[in-house]
């Protein structure tokens, strides 16, 4: 079952316009979330992220944060998932042709719910295949990566690189050369101890796993550093991982063909291991 506007509908009727602006102009926002044993985790932090990416493009999201909740849940009931994965999209709904949304009187609302399907274990054991692009990350001042937006062509371009380097994700530099991140995820590298991320300012998504992964970085005193970095920083780290609220915190093995390590290394896995028990004790915490 779909959530369609105010209703569940059968996946095969779950339809939309023709007309919606999501679907002609890319204009709407979205989110990923991850269910774990039937508890969404960091429901309120992504609908705040999925607030403001819908004031960043001026769209009023037709339901209070906790109607929200109260469809996800519905949702979720509905198909009878308890390890999913929910996407919530909001797009400014039907009007005619033209970019004024001020053509679209109502805002379409949907969620979709499915199973979630583990990454492959060895992917976690040897770690991901990476690869630097030649697609940039858009220019911030053009279009904010911050609004997680139904326009992913940036994103998109990268990835059918990635492919054609037969690789599973693809690093987008910014337009100055400095890293940025995934096409779906937020970038990690170790040098000398200290573990670097570029920093929102280099123009990427606030990623959710992302901070907390930092949160979780400064508990354990782990030296932290959030700048712009080239690619050489990450060429010579001792350690990368990539991360996004699916595959939490994933390991890389290698970087446009150069090895970082065979197995990942100390601090990804306490990460890795932190990341896990945060999720443990998030959902025990909700089901007391
Ligand atoms: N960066 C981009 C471009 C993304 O699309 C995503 C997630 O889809 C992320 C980073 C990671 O965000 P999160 O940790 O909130 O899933």
């Amino acid at each position: 079952m779909i959530y369609l506007n105010n209703k569940l509908v059968p996946k095969g009727k779950a339809m939309v316009s023709v007309y919606d602006h999501g679907f002609l102009y890319g204009d709407g926002i979205y989110e990923t979330l991850r269910v774990y044993d039937g508890v969404v985790f960091k429901l309120s932090e992504h609908i705040e992220r999925l607030l403001n990416s819908a004031s960043m493009i001026g769209l009023e999201v037709p339901k209070s944060p906790a109607a929200i909740k109260g469809a996800v849940y519905k949702t979720l009931s509905a198909n009878k998932h308890k390890d999913a994965v929910v996407r919530i999209t909001v797009s400014r709904g039907a009007g005619p042709l033209g970019l004024d949304p001020g053509l679209c009187p109502k805002p379409t609302f949907i969620i979709m719910t499915h199973a979630f399907k583990p990454y492959p274990r060895r992917s976690y054991q040897k770690g991901l295949s990476i690869a630097i692009v030649n697609t940039k990350r858009n220019y911030g001042k053009a279009l904010n990566p911050q609004i997680k937006s139904l326009n992913f062509l940036n994103n998109i371009l990268a990835k059918i690189e990635a492919k054609e380097m037969d690789v599973q994700e693809a690093i987008m530099l910014n337009y100055r050369g400095y890293i940025a991140e995934g096409t779906v995820s937020n970038i990690f590298f170790v040098r000398d101890s200290t573990l670097c991320t570029p920093s929102l300012k280099v123009g990427i998504l606030g990623g959710i796993t992302r901070s907390i992964i930092l949160a979780l970085a400064r508990k354990n005193g782990i030296r932290l550093k959030e700048g712009q970095f080239k690619p050489v920083d990450l060429y010579e780290a001792q350690e990368v991982f990539i991360s996004n609220t699916t595959m939490e915190v994933m390991p890389v093995h290698e970087i446009n063909s150069r090895i970082i390590s065979d197995t990942p290394g100390q601090i990804t896995k306490k990460l890795r291991q932190d990341y896990n028990r945060a999720v443990r004790e998030c959902i025990k915490g909700v089901k007391k």
